[in-house]
């Protein structure tokens, strides 16, 4: 995979750049995810949080996920892009939603997590290892 990875917000406001190839990616069905894209899963892209830069300023939003962890989630304060989530127990990895990438091929998830919540309409891709809820840490994995 060609690097560096770039993205962007829907206004260009906020740029961004991960020096390295992401860790993987996956399919998020928690009920937060849902309120963030719209229904659907998420796809969100796992980087490591060294090589990331990012121009342009974000605000912020932090609550408890489902898994208990304490997510910091960052969006364009203009045109409310959902850009970055991090658990703040884990600082050396970062989700990158893949909307906002400008390459969205190199997105495609690796597995589904959170099937449990999803709509009964949700469609999971049954090609693709699944957990019904949150799986263990990247770091571990
Ligand atoms: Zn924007
Ligand atoms: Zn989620």
């Amino acid at each position: 995979m060609p690097t560096p990875i770039t993205g962007r917000c829907f206004c260009g406001a906020v740029r961004f750049r991960f020096d390295q190839p992401p860790v993987t990616a996956r399919a998020c069905w928690c009920r937060d995810c849902q309120y963030l894209s719209s229904g659907n899963a998420s796809v969100g892209v796992i980087f490591r949080t060294r090589g990331f830069t990012v121009t342009g300023e974000t605000s912020e939003y932090l609550s408890r996920a489902d898994s208990g962890a304490m997510m910091r989630r960052r969006f364009c304060p203009a045109c409310g892009t959902p850009l970055f989530s991090e658990a703040l127990e884990e600082p050396n990895y970062m989700v990158v939603r893949a909307g906002a990438l400008d390459d969205p091929e190199i997105a495609r998830p690796e597995s589904v997590i959170w099937t449990a919540s999803a709509p009964r309409w949700g469609h999971v891709d049954p090609d693709l290892p699944a957990s019904p809820g949150q799986p263990g840490p990247v770091s571990a994995s």
